[in-house]
């Protein structure tokens, strides 16, 4: 039998903008939106940090940063998000509001995309999103490419088995950047797809409302509508928690 995991999100950071920014009848009112960390416990692997949230670091990076932080409305929390000793964090692709804690943490172990890290040292921090400099020094040697564990089918999703026992699969999900991945969780109440960016909010998916803003800065617009029109398929199937949606973290079951 496929094992079990705990997993919970909180926000660590926030932006804003308003709702039709994002999508397509998201109204004028302005939409405030959680920038999510997970927390994910696995029997045998320990505790893991899914993504890292906003950190003050960002600020001391460039003038670009702290001019899009202002553009984009950030909070930025003090510090790192609190958890229990790490075993590990997962990455779900390089983008600032989602590893932006990284070299505060040098984590000991990190999963993340060999195809997006390698992307991520190919423009500038307005291109792509990222900035090198919020990479720890030696974090290599302390890194595991997703594309290297073995491949997994749960239902209709294949993804790469994070540990090796089916409960978490890292599922491609093309569009949004180069290399990113959600995870695909079988927790004690049922299945939980954290999608990181491959939509903007769950309103997307679930009320069929065309996204505006994340799209505008997509890698791939036409690889992140397939994405999206993928995941559409499944929302019967499993719970959906993207990265910056107000609502689907909080009804998690
Ligand atoms: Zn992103």
């Amino acid at each position: 039998m496929t094992p079990t995991v705990k997993l919970r999100f909180f926000p660590w950071g926030e932006c804003a903008a308003p709702g039709l920014f994002l999508m397509r009848g998201g109204g004028w009112r302005t939409i405030r939106q959680p920038v999510l960390v997970g927390l994910l416990e696995h029997p045998r692997a320990g505790c893991w940090l899914l993504d890292t949230g906003l950190h003050p670091h960002l600020q001391e990076v460039d003038w670009s940063i702290r001019l899009f932080a202002r553009f984009a409305r950030m909070r930025i929390p003090e510090g790192l998000p609190p958890t229990p000793r790490l075993d590990g964090v997962f990455l779900s692709h390089f983008h600032l509001d989602h590893g932006a804690g990284l070299k505060a943490l040098r984590p000991e172990l990190l999963l993340t995309s060999r195809e997006g890290y390698e992307s991520s040292r190919l423009g500038s921090t307005s291109h792509i999103g990222w900035n090198q400099a919020l990479w720890p020094e030696g974090q290599l040697e302390r890194t595991r490419w997703l594309e290297n564990l073995p491949r997994r089918s749960q239902g209709p999703v294949t993804g790469f088995d994070l540990f090796e026992d089916g409960s978490v699969l890292a599922v491609p999900l093309p569009g949004h950047c180069h290399g990113q991945y959600g995870l695909l969780c079988q927790t004690e109440a049922g299945r939980v797809f954290f999608v990181a960016d491959a939509v903007g909010h769950s309103y997307v998916l679930t009320r069929g409302l065309e996204q505006r803003l994340p799209s505008w800065i997509a890698a791939d617009r036409r690889a992140e509508k397939r994405t999206q029109n993928w995941l559409r398929n499944l929302i019967h199937w499993c719970w959906m928690v993207p990265s910056h949606c107000p609502h689907s973290y909080l009804a998690l079951p």
